[in-house]
């Protein structure tokens, strides 16, 4: 047996790690000091999720999934985020990080029973948008 079940069939586990990165942006056409070019250190958590586990006993080893979201946030780190690719277009808001940063992750980390679950994106130590999948 893999795991302890309490109701075999409707289990659901979840794991959540937090990282961080630096980057610079300006929002577009939303008006106040947020069109400004400006900086924040942003924090990020991920959490992962799956019904069942592997044979260690896990959703996923941290220490994956830890360097899984480094690579990701690595691509955003100390960048003007306007003028990455994928913010050609719409805005690199905390909310568009997120999907950015969810999308990227999946990639990676969605296999069998196991996908992201959501992915949160703190601005500031007061304010976070989060990005999930239904
Ligand atoms: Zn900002």
């Amino acid at each position: 047996m893999r795991f302890f079940s309490l109701d075999a069939g409707f289990d659901m586990f979840e794991v959540k790690i937090r990282a961080d990165f630096s980057a610079a942006h300006n929002l577009r056409e939303v008006g106040g000091k947020c069109e400004s070019l400006h900086g924040h250190n942003f924090v990020v958590e991920v959490a992962v999720q799956s019904e069942s586990l592997d044979e260690g006993g896990m959703v996923i080893d941290f220490r994956l999934l830890k360097s899984k979201t480094r690579e990701v946030l690595d691509s955003l780190d100390h960048k003007y985020l306007n003028e990455l690719s994928f913010f050609q277009n719409i805005n690199p808001s905390s909310e568009n990080l997120a999907v950015y940063i969810f999308g990227e992750l999946a990639k990676r980390i969605d296999q069998g029973a196991r996908r992201v679950s959501w992915v949160s994106v703190w601005e500031s130590e007061t304010s976070r948008a989060i990005y999930r999948r239904p």
